[in-house]
């Protein structure tokens, strides 16, 4: 048995992809609901300083960002579950969000369910996020300037991101586990070739030192001692994680198209091949993938679904029976 609400617009996903798109929807007076999902204000919610979001000339703490557009969001009307979305079934002119054993019937669906950093998971890490470990070169690198840190990974994101860092940093060392670099050949010149970028190949991390702040790595060398390895430690200040995202996007496998990461993709700025789902923010962004870009698309993808909206004829005879039991029982339990 499932419990009915029927909505709008329903918003997947509480970032600021999210939360842009609910202050606008709620604000064209559309009833809309947002399932906030497992990290409610996404992202920036593990972050402490936010310098590069515009309006805060002192920086924001990245909570208080997200606290504050969501109760923007609330302002206008959007109502918040949070809560994760179980499954989603887009086969009728009616989209079905699940949440458990409530189902969300809405005309439109805005996705915003982001993008999470792989980490390496090793002691230390996560106690020290923060606290000189950053996912986010273009988010952090700015606190860095004169110091010397280090990137794991071998892509070109990594290389990219290690290229950007010599803006900040004295000195910055590339950790990877292998023996090659998996980045494009003119990505490998650019850094091998920087007078300020080292690379140490076939190392790996086995723990983040330090109590309140990141002070050194344990290291180990895999070439050496018949795999094994030797291990060392390497003192610095700041280490920069760049194996690699995943998009939360499982839910919509079977149903919206994806590339060979995972990632949606879209159909002209914010559409799908279904209509009346529109997507925003970090789950198909994979390029830029910063607050003011997933903000930026979180507003496109209401606008459209407005849009959209307007143009939706009324729907027939399901529709007006299920209104007809609505209004005898707030709620109805639908078969
Ligand atoms: C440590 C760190 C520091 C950063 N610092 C900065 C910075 O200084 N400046 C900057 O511009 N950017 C920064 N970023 C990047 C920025 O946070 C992201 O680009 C931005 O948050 C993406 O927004 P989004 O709304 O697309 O997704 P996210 O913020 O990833 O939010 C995704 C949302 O989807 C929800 N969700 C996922 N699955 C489900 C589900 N099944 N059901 C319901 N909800 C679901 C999650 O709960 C979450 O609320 C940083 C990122 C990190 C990790």
């Amino acid at each position: 048995m499932e419990q009915l609400h029927q909505k709008r617009v329903v918003v997947i996903g509480s970032g600021p992809a999210g939360l842009t798109s609910a202050i606008y929807a709620g604000r064209a007076e559309l009833d809309t609901t947002v399932i906030a999902g497992f990290q409610p204000g996404g992202q920036l919610t593990i972050t402490s300083e936010v310098e590069n979001y515009p309006g805060f000339a002192e920086g924001i703490q990245g909570p208080e960002l997200m606290e504050n557009m969501r109760r923007q969001a609330e302002r206008f009307g959007a109502k918040f579950v949070d809560d994760n979305v179980t499954a989603v079934d887009f086969s009728g002119p009616v989209h079905k969000i699940f949440v458990e054993d409530q189902l969300y019937e809405a005309d439109a669906v805005v996705i915003a369910t982001g993008a999470s950093a792989l980490w390496l998971n090793v002691p230390g890490e996560q106690r020290l996020r923060g606290r000189g470990i950053s996912g986010c070169a273009t988010c952090d690198g700015f606190f860095f300037r004169g110091k010397e840190i280090a990137i794991v990974g071998g892509g070109d994101s990594a290389l990219e991101e290690a290229l950007y860092l010599t803006r900040f940093a004295s000195k910055v060392t590339l950790l990877h586990r292998s023996a090659k670099l998996r980045a494009s050949r003119i990505m490998q010149e650019r850094v091998l070739n920087h007078p300020k970028i080292e690379v140490r190949y076939e190392t790996t991390i086995e723990e983040a030192l330090g109590e309140n702040k990141l002070e050194a790595l344990r290291l180990r060398n895999t070439r050496t001692s018949a795999g094994r390895g030797e291990i060392s430690q390497f003192a610095l200040e700041g280490l920069f994680v760049a194996i690699g995202h995943r998009p939360n996007t499982d839910l919509f496998k079977g149903w919206l198209e994806m590339n060979e990461q995972g990632y949606l993709i879209v159909e002209g700025e914010t559409g799908t091949k279904i209509p009346g789902v529109f997507v925003a923010g970090d789950v198909f962004d994979y390029r830029y993938r910063q607050a003011i870009t997933a903000a930026g698309s979180g507003c496109k993808a209401a606008l459209d679904a407005e849009k959209y909206l307007e143009q939706l004829v009324e729907r027939p005879i399901e529709r007006q029976t299920v209104r007809l039991v609505l209004e005898q029982n707030d709620t109805l339990l639908a078969v």
